[in-house]
């Protein structure tokens, strides 16, 4: 008899797991509370506007395709996906804008020439954040923590006996500092902790890797949006007999004597011999298991959940050609913002815009002479603000900044917006306080103290998605069902 799994949640997480164990011949359920798929990638259209909600960068898509690779399938069968000339525009308040190429050599030629950093120590900035990728991926990222066979083995002990050089004693901040005068540049690479919502004042440089996955492994959007990739996932999961239930929220986690068992799903009882939860590892444990008070349930509910974001969804009548499809408008004093955002809880009164337009490469995402602006600010995660009154003010503050920093009107040109809001990231897909990407890496410790993908508490129950081992960011998470459905497997074999 083949075993039944029930999964909760249809974020890439859940949809990565559930997809591997179908194929594995497992008997798979998996519910979504939301009527699509995609959890955080999702999408909205609003009077001929279509925005994806979430992510709008894919970076390491070997990872993707490994998947689509494991049940047989042609991944360009569904998506489109695009390396892009320019990764990223910055732009710094004093006129200053700078192209991150995803060719090497125009690269490090733009950032010295801008920056007045010599091409050589760039060069040696990209190797030093590769030599971290190296030492660490295998064990940090691939790798299950459930098992102790992860950690005894010859290339985990030569990644901790060159501990010094995974950079974990110094912050990201301090560490970029001691390779460039330049503060803009310091500015620009310590934004990559917002990659995973930290705050590179706090964060271990450790995390410097984020800048090779982006310019050594490069950085992807889909021809048809991020979200097409979360339709793709639903098709492929269909396609190895995973039963979808949209629109059905997992109300209970059944367990007895530490054990689970089961589902409750609108009032119906379902039996499983083993449950997934690709929720919030905090919602699990409270809101699902009523569980407050067990080892791991406490431990859980003391880290710091990552950042949080606004975004605003514009509908922007013209066309912005001092635009690329992602853009960065920095804010003056980087620390403060991060200060704002992670200790003093509020929206920064000068903060850094996103601003990502997926109709410069999909026509059918705006109509005729239009654009669809995705704005978005990093944020703190909801502690009670006051969202209504502080977005307001911050709408006014975006939108006068962007018509500075680029010398256009915008405020007439919005012809339709729709807002997500910690709140509604928190309602929507049950994330903890509206974080975007779990429990942030403030600390050293942060990569041990997640939720491992098995629970030590519950027998039969697995942990996938943001919150848990490895972590946040589309290709972490569809690692964490990968390392999820390993240990089914092993399991239950
Ligand atoms: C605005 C924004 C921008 C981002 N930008 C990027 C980016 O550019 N690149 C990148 O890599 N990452 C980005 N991220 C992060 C990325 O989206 C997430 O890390 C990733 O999508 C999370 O996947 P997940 O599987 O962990 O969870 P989620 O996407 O949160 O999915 C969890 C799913 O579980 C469902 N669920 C929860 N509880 C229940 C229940 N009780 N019953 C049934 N269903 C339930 C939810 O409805 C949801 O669909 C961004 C996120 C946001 C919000």
């Amino acid at each position: 008899m083949s075993r039944k799994i029930g999964v909760i949640g249809g974020g890439f997480g859940g949809l990565s797991a559930a997809i591997r164990l179908a194929k594995l011949g497992f008997n798979v359920d998996l519910f979504e509370q939301n009527e699509t798929v995609g959890g955080k990638a999702n999408s909205i259209s609003l009077d001929g506007f279509r925005f994806d909600t979430g992510p709008s960068l894919l970076t390491m898509p070997f990872v993707l395709n490994e998947l689509f690779d494991f049940v047989d399938e042609e991944i360009n069968d569904y998506i489109q996906l695009q390396s892009l000339d320019i990764l990223c525009k910055y732009f710094y308040s004093d006129g200053l804008t700078v192209n991150a190429y995803s060719d090497r050599g125009k690269l490090i030629n733009e950032f010295s020439t801008k920056f007045g950093e010599s091409e050589k120590l760039i060069e040696k900035y990209l190797n030093y954040s590769k030599q971290i990728y190296d030492l660490t991926a295998e064990l940090f990222l691939f790798k299950s923590f459930s098992e102790i066979s992860t950690f005894l083995n010859l290339s985990a002990l030569k990644t901790l006996l060159q501990i010094n050089k995974l950079d974990t004693f110094r912050t990201m901040h301090v560490a970029n500092e001691s390779f460039f005068n330049n503060k803009k540049a310091i500015q620009l690479f310590d934004r990559y902790a917002t990659y995973n919502g930290s705050n590179p004042y706090l964060a271990p440089a450790t995390l410097n890797i984020i800048q090779h996955v982006e310019y050594n492994l490069g950085a992807f959007i889909a021809k048809k949006g991020i979200y097409s990739i979360s339709l793709a996932l639903e098709s492929i999961a269909k396609n190895v007999g995973v039963n979808i239930y949209k629109s059905s929220k997992v109300e209970q986690i059944l367990h007895e004597k530490k054990r689970v068992d089961g589902l409750v799903i609108n009032e119906n009882v379902k039996k499983y011999h083993a449950i997934i939860s690709n929720s919030d590892v905090n919602n699990t444990y409270k809101n699902l298991l009523g569980d407050n008070s067990s080892k791991s349930a406490i431990k859980y509910s003391k880290l710091q959940p990552s950042s949080s974001a606004i975004v605003f969804y514009w509908g922007v009548k013209g066309n912005y050609d001092n635009l690329e499809i992602h853009n960065i408008l920095f804010s003056d004093d980087y620390q403060n913002e991060f200060d704002e955002i992670f200790t003093k809880k509020s929206i920064p009164s000068d903060p850094t815009i996103y601003i990502y337009v997926s109709s410069k490469f999909n026509s059918e995402d705006a109509p005729p002479n239009s654009e669809n602006w995705f704005v978005m600010i990093n944020a703190p995660f909801n502690s009670g603000q006051e969202w209504k009154i502080e977005i307001e003010k911050l709408r006014e503050i975006i939108i006068r900044k962007i018509e500075r920093q680029l010398g256009i009107s915008l405020r007439e040109n919005i012809v339709c917006e729709s807002i997500l809001n910690p709140l509604k990231i928190e309602s929507k897909t049950s994330s903890m306080y509206g974080s975007l990407y779990g429990i942030s890496s403030n600390n050293k410790y942060a990569a041990f103290l997640r939720q491992r993908n098995r629970s030590k508490e519950y027998k039969g129950l697995y942990f996938c998605g943001g919150s848990a081992h490895p972590g946040g960011g589309i290709p972490l998470v569809l690692l964490s069902g990968k390392i999820t459905a390993e240990l089914v497997e092993k399991d239950f074999k």
